[in-house]
């Protein structure tokens, strides 16, 4: 499925309880924004930190035609949509997904499921500024197409990582100093 589990999108809401890896800075809130193709619908969240990770899996590849979907996990309560979307759903092991996209335009905007209810599974390339962004890790590197060449250092995962590895990945970005801070309007 392509993405990791439970608590790590934590950090998104600004509920951290253990601060010795988020940086000095990054307790105060940024404004982040983004949006479709045509502007019909557009987003913002207040985050203290946004933790990129590409997935290679075989879904991701199918569903954007392309090489891996860069996402990133936000708490819902963060999170303000405004536009009219529509959602393609499924079910699968008894969860039920939706992949938000714009009426108009059909980009994909977010997933979000019924296992982690409270999580927005962000398509981060709909950020403004999105070039700014920068992977903390790489997951189902095993789906990854073979021209993709990944950066040295960054932590890879065959398949999907558990909380506490992807946690360990982002505590490797903090000390790195790769949170991903795209330039906030806040
Ligand atoms: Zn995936
Ligand atoms: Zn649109």
């Amino acid at each position: 499925m392509g993405f990791p589990s439970a608590a790590v999108g934590q950090r998104n809401g600004c509920m951290a309880n253990s601060s010795e890896h988020i940086r000095a800075d990054s307790n105060i809130p940024m404004s982040l924004s983004g949006s479709c193709d045509c502007g019909a619908v557009t987003y913002t969240m207040k985050v203290c930190s946004l933790q990129v990770y590409a997935c290679h899996c075989l879904n991701c590849q199918t569903r954007s035609g392309c090489t891996f979907a860069e996402h990133a996990m936000v708490h819902a309560s963060a999170f303000v949509c405004e536009g009219e979307v529509e959602a393609y759903c499924r079910e699968a092991n008894d969860i039920h997904f939706e992949e938000v996209v714009c009426r108009n335009c059909y980009t994909r905007l977010f997933n979000r499921n019924s296992l982690l209810p409270g999580t927005i599974f962000l398509r981060a390339g709909t950020l403004f500024e999105s070039e700014r962004l920068e992977p903390i890790a790489h997951i189902w590197v095993k789906r990854k197409q073979r021209w993709v060449l990944l950066a040295d250092g960054v932590p890879l995962f065959a398949e999907s990582p558990t909380p506490e590895e992807f946690g360990a990945a982002i505590a490797l970005a903090d000390a790195r100093g790769k949170d991903q801070r795209p330039q906030s309007s806040a």
